[in-house]
């Protein structure tokens, strides 16, 4: 199974820049994951560039979940849209809560066909109804969860309003 992903950076007229690709078989150490390899495409092109969406077949795995969180520490922000799970990845990353629960969104959806975007901002992890927990982050095996959010819209409005950015 492959990974493909695209990333594009917001450029200076707030448009979406064109695609710049990774791809990574199953097994490729994870330094160079797709969304890696895409994403440092995109940001070599523009150094200055600080807001990215990445396209890609599955979810980050929780080393490359990190990474991005650790570069959201520095002022870079993310959109993830996974658009399925391949790598079952979902879980890694926090998306998916355990046991699987289903996508109140898609409740006919299995574990494999899971999608959905999750945003990343100033070392903050963000999904539609989902709020998420990040424990041992310095740790060699940090582990994340989400749970169901009760209240208000956690995601950020600066990144959801963008074109492409959520679902609907
Ligand atoms: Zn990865």
């Amino acid at each position: 199974m492959t990974i493909n992903a695209a990333c594009c950076y917001l450029d200076d007229s707030k448009r979406w820049s064109k695609e710049f690709t990774g791809s990574a078989d199953l097994g490729t150490s994870d330094n160079k994951h797709a969304e890696r390899a895409a994403y440092d495409a995109a940001a070599s092109k523009k150094s200055n560039a600080t807001t990215f969406i990445i396209v890609q077949n599955a979810f980050p795995c929780i080393k490359c979940t990190m990474h991005f969180l650790g570069e959201s520490k520095k002022g870079k922000k993310f959109i993830f849209h996974c658009e399925s799970n391949v790598g079952h990845y979902a879980k890694e990353c926090g998306f998916l809560s355990r046991p699987f629960v289903k996508d109140p969104d898609n409740p006919s959806y299995s574990e494999a066909q899971l999608n959905g975007f999750m945003y990343f901002k100033e070392g903050k992890i963000t999904a539609k109804g989902k709020m998420f927990t990040i424990e041992g982050e310095t740790s060699s095996d940090p582990k994340i969860t989400s749970s169901r959010a009760v209240g208000g819209d956690l995601r950020p409005p600066e990144l959801i309003s963008l074109p492409d950015a959520k679902k609907g």
